[in-house]
């Protein structure tokens, strides 16, 4: 296929470099003029657009996903396939998707869960709102791309699931680093509180595969001074993008709103800039209740 890649940074370039690898013609774009290898530069987001099977954007939030969409919507072929892999508000995908039908084009949501790592070796998976069809289409390129993708319906619906997972993802990382300081506490042994707990009812992935206890559990980044991984940046936009959606859409979600406003001072006021998400541990334990 011809594919045009707009926003080739740490996890476009290697979705880009993994497309061209299997003998697709890859045609990047990015604002900060970045090369990645048997990718094709071009100098406009137009003219990576123009003529292609299938336009790729991997860019940071939905103002810039709009406003990169309303360049190339006008010069895509009819049929031609618009497929945003960014995490963005459930909002801009449902507009930018309905000014994309209605330009005769096939919209996807498909925001990706992997990370860095996935993205290099190829193992992301995607969540995909748009028609059947446009998902048919872009199926091979999912295959590439990564390991597994689930069609979640109409437009917007990738965005919804993304949020909601992660927003699940962020309080119950949340609620075993508070239990493992309590544990502490109480004298109990981190071994003994992973070897109950991973194998009880409250087990989780967090606990289980991401134990955010240094040699603990399996390897994770609290293994590696709490390098990311994936940073508690990240986990705030994912969180800030999931409450923007329960405010519009009238949805009560009180833990993922405290969630919310323990990663917002995480990041913003304490120490958790640049570090994983489960660096909440250390910030649990150094905190008494006041
Ligand atoms: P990044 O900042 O490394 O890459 C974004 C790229 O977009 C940059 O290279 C930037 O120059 C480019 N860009 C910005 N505006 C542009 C424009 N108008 N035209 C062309 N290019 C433009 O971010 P990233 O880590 O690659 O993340 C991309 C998206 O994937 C985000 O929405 C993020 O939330 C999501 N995501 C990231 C991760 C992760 O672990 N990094 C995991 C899952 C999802």
């Amino acid at each position: 296929m011809k594919i045009g890649f707009i926003g080739l940074g740490n996890m476009g370039a290697p979705m880009a470099r993994n497309l061209a690898r299997e003998g697709h013609f890859v045609f990047g774009h990015d604002t900060a003029t970045l090369t990645v290898d048997g990718v094709a530069n071009t100098r406009s987001a137009i003219e990576a657009a123009t003529g292609m099977d299938v336009v790729i954007t991997m860019l940071p939030n939905g103002d810039i996903l709009r406003s990169v969409a309303a360049q190339v919507i006008p010069v895509m072929r009819k049929g031609a396939v618009l497929l945003d892999c960014s995490t963005v508000d459930v909002e801009s995908a449902r507009a930018v998707a309905t000014d994309a039908e209605a330009a005769g084009l096939l919209p996807l949501d498909a925001p990706v869960s992997g990370g860095v790592g996935g993205a290099e070796a190829g193992t992301l998976t995607f969540m995909v709102g748009g028609s059947e069809q446009g998902y048919q289409t872009a199926l091979p390129l999912f295959d590439i791309m990564g390991r597994k993708s689930v069609h979640c319906g109409a437009s917007g619906n990738g965005q919804a699931a993304k949020i909601c997972n992660n927003m699940i993802l962020g309080v119950t990382m949340i609620a075993t680093c508070e239990a493992f300081a309590l544990a502490d506490k109480l004298g109990l042994d981190r071994q003994a509180m992973f070897d109950v707990v991973s194998t009880s009812s409250g087990y989780s992935w967090s606990m289980n595969a991401y134990c955010p206890a240094p040699g603990i559990g399996p390897q994770s980044p609290a293994d590696n001074e709490y390098k990311p991984g994936f940073a508690a940046d990240l986990m705030l936009k994912d969180l800030r993008l999931s409450q923007q959606a329960a405010e519009a859409s009238d949805a009560d979600t009180p833990l993922g709103q405290a969630a919310l406003e323990l990663y917002r001072r995480f990041v913003e006021d304490e120490d958790g800039k640049g570090r994983d998400f489960s660096a909440m541990l250390p910030r649990f334990e150094k905190r008494g209740r006041s």
